[in-house]
């Protein structure tokens, strides 16, 4: 199948497009269209004008600003995965781009594309909630931040309002005091998440003291699973035997039967993550999944 006929144009600024987005309900914009264009082939959208954002310089910023790391939407999956300045500031980053889809998908797909279309599997959307991430929005009417973790409302839902656009993210530098964690099931590498959760922990003397665990697969968006963090705080290496942690899980999250897998076996394999995500945290990877 291919898309219905569907108008097309690239603004050659960010105002042009803020302008052709407030004039037109329909209108939705295409970054580096690896959802969208999808989406249009399979006639799951029909808008009627699609704005290619997918050049503008004023959304391609990718710098390290004190101790905050600034990336413009159009921040590639690619240059996530191979950023030396993301490796040492932000390292979760890197870590979760390496599980996104291929590299053909990886050098058109960006941040703002993904974390604006806000699929349930996908890595960087949890990722920005666990980092305490803001993201930064832009219409005619202005710019606002809001934190990753109101951003996201439901199931492929978000905070964005018509006429607005992500312009960008901005993330908080990683500290010697904490560690992070990743770790996702997929049926192959490359493919979307059946399960996955990500973690950022404040450690001292080996033992977490506080941690925000995200999910993503196994839950219907991206948000802080405060009943694990309060489960592992205070926790130590080697990792007890113990029903509370993965009670905590059962409190979190509640992933509804899919094709092929039924909600409870989600739930078991999210438990199984989150232990090897703890063995992460305390410097002990024992596996990569
Ligand atoms: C085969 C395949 C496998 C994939 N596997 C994975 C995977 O494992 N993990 C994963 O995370 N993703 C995966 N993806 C999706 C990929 O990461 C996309 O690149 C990403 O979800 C969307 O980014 P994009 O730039 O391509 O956005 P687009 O497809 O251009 O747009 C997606 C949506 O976001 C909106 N949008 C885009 N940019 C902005 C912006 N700046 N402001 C406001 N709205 C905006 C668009 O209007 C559209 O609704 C896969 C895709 C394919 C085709």
């Amino acid at each position: 199948m291919k898309a219905s006929n569907i108008g097309y144009t690239r603004p050659r600024s960010l105002t042009q497009a803020f302008e052709i987005l407030a004039e037109n309900d329909a209108a939705v914009p295409l970054a580096g269209g690896q959802s969208l264009m999808v989406a249009l082939n399979m006639r799951l959208s029909a808008p009627q004008l699609v704005v290619d954002i997918g050049e503008l310089e004023e959304l391609s910023q990718f710098s390290c600003v004190g101790d905050t790391v600034v990336l413009g939407a159009l921040t590639r999956h690619r240059q996530i995965l191979e950023s030396e300045l993301l490796r040492e500031k932000v390292p979760l980053l890197p870590k979760a781009a390496a599980h996104i889809a291929h590299a053909g998908i990886r050098n058109r797909g960006t941040l703002g594309g993904s974390l604006a279309y806000a699929d349930p599997s996908a890595e960087l959307p949890a990722c920005a909630v666990a980092l305490g991430a803001t993201i930064v929005i832009g219409s005619l009417q202005g710019t606002r931040e809001i934190k990753a973790e109101t951003f996201f409302k439901g199931l492929f839902e978000t905070d964005l309002q018509a006429g607005e656009l992500i312009l960008g993210v901005k993330i908080p530098v990683i500290v010697a005091s904490t560690s992070i964690a990743f770790a996702e099931l997929a049926r192959r590498q490359g493919d979307f998440a059946i399960a996955g959760v990500t973690a950022v922990a404040t450690m001292a003397q080996a033992q977490i003291k506080s941690a925000q665990f995200v999910y993503f697969g196994c839950t219907d968006f991206p948000r802080p699973a405060n009943r694990v963090a309060a489960a592992v705080m205070g926790l130590k290496s080697p990792l007890a035997a113990g029903a509370e942690l993965d009670t905590a899980v059962g409190q979190d999250i509640n992933p509804s039967d899919t094709a092929g897998m039924r909600g409870d076996t989600k739930r078991h394999l999210a438990t199984v993550l989150t232990r090897r995500a703890l063995d992460q945290l305390f410097g002990s990877e024992a596996r990569d999944v």
